[in-house]
């Protein structure tokens, strides 16, 4: 099975390039932005936990995080692979992601990281907060979310190339490149 991580600051495409490997592969896709939404909107009491801390554009403690991801995972094993969006963004989350992996026989195949220069993201932020009317895009909370994405999150990328798994893709403007650049990547593991 793939294991597939998407890496990324907030706003670099991880959602969209996912969606495009769906289509391409037939992966299952966890996006952990999209399930702690998803248990916000139905009221749970871990959606009551979560929002908080994504209204102020800090990260989930890693403890919660773990949890919802072996249980997602684990509906995901008999398909071709599981691509992995917003998770790990910790150090703590990276290692828990392998344990998991390993104890079930499985390993990360390879992460996807996405570099984009910060004007780009910032914009494409703005103009989804019109869209979309997510509570965290909003200009005072991207700016916390870039700051907790430098200090938590980009670290993980020493970590991924450790662990020899880091593939690197730059945005140059044209989103349709780059989803063939992944595709082609990925078709060739
Ligand atoms: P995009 O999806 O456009 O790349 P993003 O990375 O900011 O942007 P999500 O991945 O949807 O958006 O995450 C939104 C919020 O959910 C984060 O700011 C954080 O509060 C919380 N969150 C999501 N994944 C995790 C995680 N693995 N650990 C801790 N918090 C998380
Ligand atoms: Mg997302």
């Amino acid at each position: 099975m793939d294991n597939i991580v998407i890496f990324g600051a907030p706003g670099s495409g991880k959602g969209t390039y996912s969606t495009a490997l769906v289509k391409e592969f037939g992966y299952n896709h966890i996006s952990t932005g999209d399930v702690l939404r998803a248990e916000i909107k139905a009221g749970t009491k871990l959606g009551k936990i979560v929002k908080g801390y994504i209204d102020q554009g800090q990260l989930i403690p890693d403890e919660h995080m773990i949890d919802i991801l072996a249980g997602v995972y684990d509906s995901m094993l008999d398909g071709p692979g599981v691509i992995f969006d917003g998770f790990p963004r910790t150090i703590v989350q990276a290692k828990a992601l392998k344990d998991m992996l390993q104890e079930r026989g499985e390993k990360i195949t390879i992460t996807i990281n996405l570099n984009v220069s910060e004007d780009v993201l910032m914009e494409r932020l703005l103009r989804r907060a019109k869209i979309e009317g997510r509570a965290d895009d909003n200009e005072e909370t991207i700016k916390k979310r870039f700051k907790v994405y430098y200090n938590q999150t980009y670290p993980l990328i020493e970590w991924f190339k450790n662990e020899g798994v880091l593939s690197e893709f730059t945005f140059k403007g044209d989103t349709n490149l780059i989803i063939k650049e992944i595709i082609e990547k990925v078709a060739s593991l």
